[in-house]
């Protein structure tokens, strides 16, 4: 993965050019979302201290991840609307983090799509859209933090800016949690730039210790019920899937993120490859999806579940009823194989 002397001069013309920088996060950010947008508002704060940067989200994200964001800066679309409309408005470069069309951060997306800002992309997701005018994408970096480690830091090289300690801690943070702490989608560049930041000091324990060690009682119990009760494997296909429905949210006090890497678990069964995890929500069926080994769930979740993702990791959403979960399931993979 190299991301070419054009690009970097291109996105510096762009970026030092602008008054306003508009970072947006993707819809339930995650790990990597909330550290590339923190990680880059950070730099650009230190690197272009006249550049008003703004950073936003489509939806909440996860009390787990608040600690990333401790200025408490990101705005959500959802809670500020008219102020958000307004960042759109103002902005005179828009760069979108971690998702690889607009349609991926619903109304947000359509706003987007009519300001006349020069748009960006950085992310690390195969088929990124083709009408954004500068494409940061490569689909061989663990994470969106790992390719904006690699931009700026090649940014910083060219004005003698070095990233300061917030940039580098919450970009460490996508590189751990979308590796899955190191066990999946990693590549030579991701331990370079794991080796990298400890040598500069990354808070490595406390990261790991906030983001995977921190469940409340009531998530961890969750997990075990899930498991116990709600797994279901389909030797047949070398699959499971677990539906967390209504009820159960309730009976655990369900909050946003409480489910997250539950998807993987199944995974380390023997003989499973292909595991979903489907969660009820007020409007839709929220669709996780992952393997190991060959099988494509970005194709599968493509084609079945209105979304798409990674070859590994990937989701979408189903509007039908959670009883006719399992034969939607069942068939989506009976029509794969
Ligand atoms: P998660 O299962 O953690 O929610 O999502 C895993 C990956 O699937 C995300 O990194 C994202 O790439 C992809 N993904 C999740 N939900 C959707 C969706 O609704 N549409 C698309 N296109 N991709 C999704
Ligand atoms: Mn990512």
């Amino acid at each position: 993965m190299t991301i070419t002397t054009a690009k970097v001069e291109k996105f510096m013309n762009l970026v030092s050019g602008a008054g306003r920088v508009l970072l947006v996060g993707h819809t339930n950010p995650d790990g990597d979302s909330i550290g590339s947008l923190t990680g880059t508002k950070a730099f650009l704060r230190s690197a272009f201290p006249k550049i008003v940067t703004t950073a936003v989200v489509p939806t909440d994200y996860p009390d787990f991840l608040k600690f990333v964001d401790a200025r408490g800066e990101i705005l959500n679309f959802l809670s500020v609307p008219s102020r958000v409309r307004m960042e759109v408005k103002k902005a005179d470069v828009i760069v979108c983090l971690d998702f690889n069309a607009l349609s991926r951060i619903d109304s947000l997306g359509g706003l987007i799509e009519k300001s006349k800002a020069k748009k960006i992309l950085i992310d690390h997701h195969p088929q990124p859209d083709t009408n954004f005018d500068l494409t940061i994408s490569s689909a061989k970096v663990s994470s969106t933090c790992e390719l904006t480690y690699w931009l700026l830091k090649k940014v910083g090289a060219k004005i003698g800016k070095k990233m300061n300690e917030e940039c580098r801690n919450s970009l460490y943070v996508g590189l751990m949690t979308d590796t899955n702490n190191y066990s999946n989608s990693v590549f030579p560049s991701t331990f370079k730039m794991a080796a990298e930041l400890m040598d500069a000091g990354v808070d490595k324990e406390g990261i790991q210790y906030r983001v995977l060690s921190c469940f409340s009682e009531d998530r961890m119990r969750l997990m075990g019920f899930m498991l116990l009760n709600k797994m279901k494997i389909f030797p047949k296909y070398k699959a499971a899937c677990m539906i967390l429905d209504k009820k159960t949210k309730d009976k655990f006090n369900f909050k946003d993120g409480d489910a997250e890497g539950f998807v993987n678990l199944p995974l380390n069964i023997a003989g499973v490859e292909i595991s979903a995890l489907f969660t009820e929500s007020e409007r839709f069926i929220r669709v996780s999806l992952r393997s190991k080994g060959d099988f494509s769930v970005n194709m599968l979740g493509r084609k079945y579940y209105n979304g798409g993702g990674h070859e590994r990791a990937a989701g979408g959403r189903l509007y039908i009823p959670v009883g006719n979960l399992e034969k939607y399931f069942l068939d989506s993979l009976r029509h794969t194989f």
